[in-house]
């Protein structure tokens, strides 16, 4: 049994902590929602009033927050975890945030002597509840072989991305290839309707020739060829085209700090920013389908 303190127990973390408790784990959580904290306490865990409790005596710190500002402001802070976490703890961020921001603070970590990876992850809230998460792990190798195991009780699939930031990087870039497909398949289909090729032949066509990607053959954005698909219930999420939003614009800002060109990912971020602000932000990515053939 492993002290864990998890902060940030939202739509993803209340699960992955919940799921901790449930690999026998003692989690005390921290949240700035009551709410939050209560889920916890019906899941088993402990809810304490501030960072620096939750903290205080853990073996292991996970976070799970919206983006960069709120875990530099968690991490390190006064009231925050490297001021108060033993000194031999393990700090895992699991949030999706800048690159940028994932190294200030494992720099600082690493200067107050802590361990510190970044995991963001991949397969959403359903993945969260099921335990059946992808991990993109960046930092030391001693620190990932200690993550391992608790990533574990979370997740089926945890990669080491390589050093710090590397995490949050193999997230931006995989998300901007699903961004930037999502829209190609979409016109795809949409051309084809213009010019009266069935969308259930484009398909049996396209999977299994060169256009074959993930975002045609298991997450079609026309109803019909994969019956999982959101497309096929008015397009609920799955994943919000503001959350893919918030990717591809995670992924321009590493572009522009690094001096990476990405066309394409740039046209991505403007037309899910169209997209999300014509009143779609809660709408499956996939969405954006309708939003090209002019009927959203
Ligand atoms: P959420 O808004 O449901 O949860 C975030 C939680 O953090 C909230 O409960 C909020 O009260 C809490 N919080 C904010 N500031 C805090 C602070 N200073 N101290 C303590 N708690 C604080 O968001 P979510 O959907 O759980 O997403 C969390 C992260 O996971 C984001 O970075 C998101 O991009 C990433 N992510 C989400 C999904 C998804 O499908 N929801 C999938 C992959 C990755």
């Amino acid at each position: 049994m492993t002290t864990i303190a998890f902060i940030g127990l939202g739509n993803m973390g209340g699960p992955m902590a919940a799921n901790l408790a449930k690999a026998g784990h003692q989690v005390t959580g921290f949240d700035l929602s009551e709410d939050a904290k209560a889920r916890l306490v019906a899941a088993g865990g402990h809810a304490v009033a501030t960072v620096a409790e939750a903290v205080t005596g853990a073996d292991v710190v996970v976070s799970m927050l919206p983006a960069g500002k709120h875990v530099r402001s968690v991490y390190t802070g006064p009231d925050g975890v490297i001021a108060n976490a033993p000194k031999g703890a393990l700090l895992i961020d699991s949030s999706t945030i800048d690159v940028d921001s994932a190294r200030a603070v494992a720099e600082a970590a690493k200067a107050a002597g802590m361990l510190m990876v970044d995991a963001p992850v991949s397969g959403g809230v359903g993945g969260a509840a099921a335990g059946t998460l992808t991990f993109m792990v960046g930092g030391e190798a001693e620190a990932f072989e200690r993550a391992k195991p608790i990533l574990s009780a979370m997740g089926k699939n945890i990669i080491h991305a390589g050093g710090a930031g590397t995490g949050q990087a193999a997230k931006i870039c995989n998300n901007m290839i699903l961004g930037i497909s999502m829209v190609a398949v979409s016109e795809a289909f949409v051309l084809a309707e213009r010019l009266g090729l069935d969308a259930q032949k484009l398909f049996d066509i396209s999977s299994t020739s060169s256009g074959q990607c993930w975002s045609l053959t298991s997450y079609c954005p026309v109803p019909g060829p994969v019956a999982t698909s959101p497309a096929n219930r008015d397009y609920q999420p799955g994943f919000a085209a503001q959350m893919m939003l918030k990717d591809l614009k995670l992924a321009q800002e590493a572009a522009q700090s690094s001096g990476a060109a990405t066309p394409l990912g740039a046209q991505a971020a403007a037309l899910y920013a169209m997209f999300c602000n014509s009143g779609h932000a809660d709408v499956d990515f996939s969405g954006i389908v309708k939003y090209l053939r002019g009927d959203a």
